[in-house]
């Protein structure tokens, strides 16, 4: 026969367990009433698989809608929020048939309970909660069962802050032979020497003591400023004193606790907040996400960048790099990733030596895939998408994380299964041929909630014991540490039913939990830390966690009030552990902490100049203009890029605006080229403007968010008038373009050649060449200055260009956002737009030089950091360049050490 020792708080966990330090007892059990519910119930056949919650919701809304004829008290809200109407009415059910509560014989009471009791009695065939299996076991208590179980021992000392049922399954089981015993009291040995905890715990029994606590360490306030300093000492105190006689209180846990406990290798004592951030249970959201209309390409970035994304590998990281320079969907770049992709895999295919009807079958599963997560319709937020489409999506998630799961058994995509079929029947009960984001948003919110427990933070094994909750302790300890000593912020529990409604009730014979008795057993379960603690109570209270201020809790109150007379004998009581860290190896009440130093590591001094073997770096087969400007900007750069190709771990991202801008306006103002040669200045205002509605989507995706709409009228409008721009000046000017994106190639010297794109090339009226460099700036002035002192990607592609060494050609930048020219001093090209600045002869002279001493200097194994300054005038001298090192976008400024500089 089984012994069990019930207690109203030790469901989850306690102190003692069931061995309470003893000799194993076979057939006892340490439980709450849940776990005796689920007991009872194998005991007397009435198991029956969990159900979500999700579901009966997903029920009650249903049923809702089918009573609903417009005049329901429920109506108005179920019309704005079906799903949270249906959520709170079932809640209040609950709370109903937990007491006992039958329609089919109280009838009456109330508007609200009458609709209750018509909504319950037409629920047949419902899925059963916890109130049900609750009645239900009650109800067979009423025959003659028989239960096995010989004893029930109550650590509760007050029987009466039970909620009602719990009293009437006691009272049941008693009926049927199970012998109730109280557990004894444990007196406070009256002989020992009066500590801080003793008086404290003398008081709370009711003495009238006027004695004040003098700060011996017995009771401890640990109040830091920061959730770290409080994890530190506790970390320390367990390291240093922590054994089976010491039990720490949790509460949730915390992240930051537990990777301390790690940091120092101490057991953790598990972190129980969930996160529905988990990559897994992200891909439905952000499916969903992805098919509302305006197209949100932030999402769709998160979607192929995720790191468990169902796109298929070969596709989605082209997909993302193409997102990262053309933030749109669908344009030719988008499609090409794809094609390319799709091309990688039938290589791969045909490597693995598949058949044809293999790989057609595989073609057609990947055209399936990528229908579904990347070449799909957008559908109106308010209208809504087809219900079928939806169903679609959830199924082929579901099918999705289910192959998953099969490869990798992670329950984690069990759980994104049963979120994705949890999210279909609330949409399906929604009774609805189609559904709108803010529906499906709801059910979401609801489904996901917290999401899933971090995995990675469980309870590992110590010599203490964790509890979550005062309450689960009901056996002495020689030391409680209180973790998260504060305020719980849920603020004041929903009063649910009126006076009048409650009376009826109990007119009824249906008691429902008083409102105060919630109250008082929580305050008597906080006072069992201090009833069990035999030698030290320690309660740990940062004043802010997650940087948010909390109070502290309302138990430290009643301790101040027993104990302490005034702010004296208060600051006795309380460490600051943030102090306590500044000092050496110390002794707090007779408790050695030992301290260790570590040894001091510097960081390394940032490098100017690096050696490396002769000969080993040297020029590529291929160079463009971009290199040689890191080249003679910075050898180090350089070398890190190209040579050792020290790859910047970015992470891909949509491109930051002007980026974005800059493709988009290089584009339109390409088709406007290859469309037409003369354009008049009304027509090109015309045409801008539809080929920006139309390539923005494609391109640019991020303007048709509604936040920026005045971006984009600002973008639409600027680049009409600058294109009208384009066009009016190079008419005037007689310019005609000839090439956009054009590629040509040159032998820089031996063995090396040099490639360049040029943006756009044309004619001009005597027949000469020219070049124009189209940019996105906020600031063209930038550009301006470049051409004053030297330009090097102009430089080198203006020879790139030239058919002789000697011939010196017009080139121009053009801004795309303001519609300025800035050229050097040419006759071909007008004279208002000229700035004056150094030949580009004489540029191409400097430029081949620098680079022909730098190639130099590395070939013999000196490479530059410029950014670095130099202590050593002579070696300073030694590196002179034509521009200013490029330390301000480098990504290398941690390896070379700029990033380290303080002056
Ligand atoms: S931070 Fe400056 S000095 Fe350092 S590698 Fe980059 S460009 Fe060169």
């Amino acid at each position: 026969m089984m012994k069990i020792i019930l207690g109203f708080w030790l469901d989850s966990a306690s102190y003692p367990d069931a061995l309470h330090g003893q000799e194993a007892s076979a057939g006892t059990v340490v439980t709450g009433f849940n776990g005796l519910l689920g007991i009872l119930e194998t005991q007397l056949g009435l198991t029956i698989p969990k159900q979500s919650e999700n579901l009966r919701i997903a029920e009650w809304q249903e049923m809702l809608r089918k009573h609903d004829n417009g005049n329901r008290l429920y109506s108005p809200s179920y019309q704005t929020d079906s799903w949270n109407t249906a959520r709170e009415l079932l809640r209040r059910r609950d709370e109903l048939v937990l007491t006992g509560w039958d329609p089919t014989i109280h009838m009456g009471g109330s508007k609200w309970l009458e609709l209750l009791g018509e909504l319950e009695q037409s629920n047949q065939n419902r899925t059963r909660g916890l109130p049900d299996r609750v009645r239900a076991l009650l109800a067979k208590l009423n025959e003659p069962v028989q239960v096995h179980i010989d004893t029930i021992t109550i650590v509760d000392e007050d029987e009466t802050l039970w909620d009602p049922w719990c009293k009437q399954l006691i009272e049941k089981l008693n009926h049927h032979g199970v012998e109730m015993v109280k557990a004894p009291v444990e007196k406070e040995n009256q002989e020992e020497p009066t500590t801080d905890l003793s008086l404290l715990k003398r008081v709370l029994a009711g003495e009238s003591l006027s004695q004040e606590a003098k700060g011996d360490g017995s009771l401890l306030l640990v109040r830091s400023e920061q959730e770290w300093d409080a994890a530190d000492f506790l970390t320390s105190w367990l390291q240093e004193h922590g054994n089976e006689q010491t039990v720490v209180i949790k509460d949730e846990g915390s992240l930051l606790l537990d990777e301390l406990l790690h940091r120092r290798g101490v057991a953790g004592a598990g972190a129980e907040g969930a996160s529905k951030w988990r990559a897994v249970l992200q891909v439905l959201p952000l499916t969903i996400d992805t098919y509302w209309n305006p197209i949100r390409v932030e999402r769709m970035m998160e979607l192929v960048t995720i790191p468990t994304s169902p796109i298929p590998g070969r596709i989605r990281y082209r997909l993302a790099t193409a997102l990262a320079n053309h933030p749109g969907i669908g344009g030719p770049v988008w499609t090409e990733a794809i094609e390319q992709g799709l091309g990688h895999y039938e290589e791969a295919w045909v490597e693995e030596g598949l058949d044809d009807q293999e790989k057609k079958k595989r073609r057609k599963n990947l055209e399936e895939k990528l229908d579904l997560w990347v070449r799909h319709e957008y559908y109106d937020p308010n209208e809504g998408m087809p219900l079928e489409t939806f169903v679609h999506i959830c199924q082929k998630v579901s099918q999705w994380a289910a192959s998953t799961y099969q490869r990798t058994h992670d329950p984690i995509y069990a759980q994104a299964i049963k979120h994705a079929q949890e999210v279909l029947d609330g949409v399906r009960t929604l009774g609805v041929t189609s559904v709108s984001q803010l529906q499906v948003g709801r059910i979401m919110d609801s489904v996901l909630g917290e999401g899933a427990k971090l995995s990675h933070y469980g309870e590992e094994a110590a010599p203490w014991q964790v509890v979550n909750h005062p309450g689960q302790i009901w056996g002495e300890a020689d030391t409680i540490l209180w973790w998260g000593f504060l305020k719980n912020m849920s603020g004041p529990s929903i009063r649910t039913w009126t006076v009048k409604e409650r009376n009826w009730l109990k007119e009824q014979g249906v008691f429902l939990t008083e409102e105060d008795v919630r109250r008082r057993r929580e305050a008597a379960s906080w006072q069992q830390a201090i009833r069990y603690a035999n030698r030290k109570l320690i309660l740990f209270a940062p004043a802010k966690v997650k940087g948010e201020e909390i109070p502290i809790h309302p138990l430290w109150d009643e301790i101040r009030y027993a104990v302490v007379k005034d702010h004296h004998t208060e600051k006795k009581l309380t460490l600051d552990p943030a102090e306590w860290r500044k000092q050496p190896s110390v002794t707090l009440f007779e408790e050695p902490f030992e301290r260790v130093g570590l040894n001091k590591r510097n960081i390394p001094e940032p490098i100017r100049t690096w050696q490396v073997p002769e000969k080993v770096v040297i020029p590529r087969e291929e160079e463009s203009a971009t290199s040689f400007e890191s080249l003679i900007g910075c050898p180090v750069k350089w070398t890190f890029r190209y040579a050792a190709k020290v790859k910047p771990g970015s992470a891909l991202s949509i491109p930051h605006e002007s980026l974005m801008l800059g493709n988009l306006g290089h584009v339109i103002l390409e088709h406007l080229i290859t469309e037409k040669s003369s354009w008049s200045e009304q027509e090109v205002r015309l045409r801008a403007g539809e080929l920006f509605d139309e390539l923005m989507p494609k391109l640019a995706a991020p303007l048709l968010e509604p936040k920026n709409s005045i971006r984009r009228d600002e973008t639409r409008r600027h680049l009409q008038t600058s294109l009208q721009q384009f066009f009016k000046v190079l008419h005037q000017a007689g310019v005609q373009i000839q090439h956009t994106e054009l590629e040509l190639q040159k032998p820089w010297s031996e063995g090396v050649e040099f490639k360049g794109r040029l943006d756009l090339v044309g004619e001009t009226r005597t027949g000469k060449k020219i070049l124009f460099d189209a940019k996105w700036s906020r600031k063209p002035s930038n550009y301006k200055e470049r051409l004053e002192k030297v330009s090097i990607q102009l430089t080198l592609y203006h020879w790139l260009l030239a058919d002789h060494e000697d011939e010196e050609l017009p080139v121009a930048y053009f801004m795309l956002r303001s519609g300025h020219f800035y050229s050097l001093p040419h006759e071909d090209f007008p004279e208002d737009y000229h700035v004056p600045g150094p030949s580009l002869l004489e540029n191409h002279d400097m430029v081949r030089k620098s680079v022909e001493d730098v190639w130099t200097q590395l070939q013999q194994g000196t490479i530059i950091a410029p950014g670095v300054p130099s202590s050593d005038a002579e070696e300073a001298g030694s590196f002179a360049s034509i521009i200013d090192p490029p330390c301000m976008y480098c990504e290398y400024q941690n390896l070379c050490g700029v990033r380290r500089l303080t002056t």
